[in-house]
């Protein structure tokens, strides 16, 4: 969907991935004919007994924090954000998703997601807790909330003081629940040594991120304060502190060292210094060429966004300091790159690149004003943001994979990817049969095992400060949920996903359409009208199946729904 591919991309025809995949897909073929087009349904497919590439032995899983897939120069960005990872994808091949979504615009919701390929109603962590968190101390007082929404409500009328004793109660309310399988669980068992290396606070040991995994580095040892940005932000001393890219980097290659030859690993990086407030060390710089470049992102914002779309606040913003905010993303991501860049020596100097498969991704994207998606925590204070809407912005993500039995080419693949599909997709490419991963069926495929094609992929969310939490024991119905298919992509807000003719709702043709500027479900049209309403009830069948999966209700749900 890039009008600036990369030089290196070799975008190849269907035709010219199908002796690759060949080997490993007999299964989908039958899929495939078995009318999946409803999308309802993600399909189960195994992989070919008979598939005579061998199980790769180990594999390494980087999540960027916040990184948006159109900020990377490997997806056509025009300044160079990755370059060592270009260089490896030039030298070694590997597979970039071009249309890979995100299931939801935050941290907890997205990362549960990536590590146990369920969907974030499903996972029981639908979402992103921060307005309780944030300015909150440390307290151990437990506590049992039943509902959420009361316990907010509540805990705004506190001093300050209870309010902190309270805040444990909400961590202990957002800890993945302890029977969730993740790729740590489940590797551990299968008697990999597991090492989880953490740079942001949302994936701490505090939420029960580190079960399942041998060593979990979660030291939030640098405070990104007093930066230029600080101004801006409204993110605590708490928040504010991450584990720096090159210390978990440290301990990844020093756990990785410890790890003997014989011995399978499964590493889970999490790198953050591309979050609000962007962090680089001052040596991160583009060239002279690419400072100009700059200009050139600038303007192709504007282009993109036109006046009447781009936020009015951000326009207010000063332009140098506008500058300073896409410049300090830029170089947060570039820093990373060269981050990911030392993993990768390490692999190729150690002799285990070839036995290795490496799958890089993010948790979600970052407003740049676009769509006026800006967070205001109060008047006169903004920064960019996440969390709140679906844009592509948020939504739209890496994802690559460097498999070293791969062709050694690089495959652009355009099949609709998804966040739920790293599980399936890393556990079948290790020689396992994802369908014995956890206990409720997965929702997402083995990428490489499928063809090209639409799919329905899914994200949702609920909103800042909106807990979509349990309620009396139901799930709250999301802020947005929406889905994409092909270059189709329709949201609903939650008045439209409670009723057919109520509430908002957009849909884009993401091809003619790559910034979503025409909505046309605006378009009083009766095929735009059949089409709304005949996407908006695989949205309500999607999410009622899926929560009746985690939660049993299914009844309820649809009764409350009041279905036409
Ligand atoms: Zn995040």
């Amino acid at each position: 969907m890039f009008r600036n591919p990369s030089p290196l991309a070799v975008t190849l025809t269907l035709s010219a991935v199908l002796p690759f995949l060949a080997q490993r897909s007999v299964t989908v073929v039958v899929a495939l004919f078995l009318g999946l087009g409803a999308g309802l349904v993600s399909p189960v497919v195994a992989r070919d007994d008979d598939n005579d590439t061998p199980p790769l032995k180990n594999v390494i899983l980087i999540s960027l924090d916040s990184v948006r897939a159109d900020h990377l120069s490997l997806y056509g960005y025009p300044r160079r954000t990755t370059p060592l990872i270009e260089a490896h994808l030039e030298e070694h091949g590997g597979i970039v998703f071009d249309k890979t979504s995100a299931v939801a615009p935050s941290c907890h919701p997205s990362h549960t997601t990536i590590l146990s390929g369920l969907y974030p109603q499903q996972t029981g962590v639908p979402w992103c807790g921060e307005d309780l968190i944030v300015r909150l101390s440390d307290m151990d007082e437990e506590e049992e909330i039943e509902d959420l929404e009361d316990f907010q409500e509540d805990f705004e009328n506190q001093p300050l003081r209870l309010k902190q004793k309270k805040i444990s109660a909400v961590m202990n309310f957002l800890k993945i629940p302890a029977d969730l399988e993740t790729l740590a669980t489940y590797l551990q068992g299968k008697s990999f040594r597991t090492g989880g290396f953490v740079g942001i606070w949302t994936v701490t040991k505090r939420f029960g991120y580190d079960r399942g995994f041998d060593v979990y580095e979660d030291k939030m040892s640098e405070y990104y304060g007093p930066t230029l940005l600080a101004p801006l932000l409204k993110y605590t001393f708490r928040t504010q502190r991450r584990q720096p890219a090159e210390k978990a980097v440290d301990g990844a290659l020093t756990f990785l060292e410890e790890t003997p030859k014989d011995e399978r690993f499964f590493v889970f990086l999490q790198l953050a210094d591309t979050h609000v407030p962007y962090a680089a060390p001052d040596d991160i710089h583009f060239d002279e060429e690419s400072q100009e470049d700059l200009d050139a992102v600038r303007e192709r914002q504007q282009e993109r966004y036109p006046e009447e779309n781009y936020d009015k606040a951000l326009k207010k913003m000063k332009a140098g300091k506008k500058g300073f905010m896409l410049d300090a993303y830029d170089r947060s991501i570039k820093h990373s790159d060269a981050q990911i860049g030392r993993v990768l020596d390490y692999l190729q100097q150690s002799g285990r690149l070839d036995e290795t498969l490496v799958v890089i991704t993010a948790d979600h994207g970052d407003s740049m004003g676009q769509h006026s998606y800006l967070y205001r925590p109060k008047k006169g204070k903004l920064f960019f943001e996440h969390s709140v809407y679906l844009w592509e912005e948020t939504q739209h993500i890496p994802l690559v994979i460097l498999d070293p039995a791969g062709p050694g080419e690089v495959f652009h693949r355009q099949i609709n990817a998804s966040q739920v599909d790293i599980v399936p997709t890393i556990v079948s490419r290790l020689g396992f049969d994802y369908r014995s991963f956890g206990t409720s069926a997965l929702p997402g495929v083995d990428l490489l095992a499928m063809r090209d094609r639409p799919r329905n992929v899914y994200f949702l969310t609920f909103g800042r400060g909106k807990p979509g939490l349990l309620k009396k024991g139901k799930l709250n119905f999301p802020t947005f949920i929406g889905f994409r298919r092909g270059d189709i992509k329709f949201v609903v807000d939650q008045n439209r996903f409670k009723s057919p003719r109520k509430g908002r709702c957009f849909l884009f043709d993401l091809e003619a359409d790559p910034n979503e500027l025409v909505n046309q479900c605006d378009f009083d049209h009766p095929e735009i009208e059949e089409r709304v309403l005949r996407y908006r009830s695989q949205l309500v069948d999607w999410y009622s199946a899926s929560v009746a999966e985690r939660f049993k209700k299914k009844a309820a749900l649809a009764e409350e729904l009041g279905e036409e």
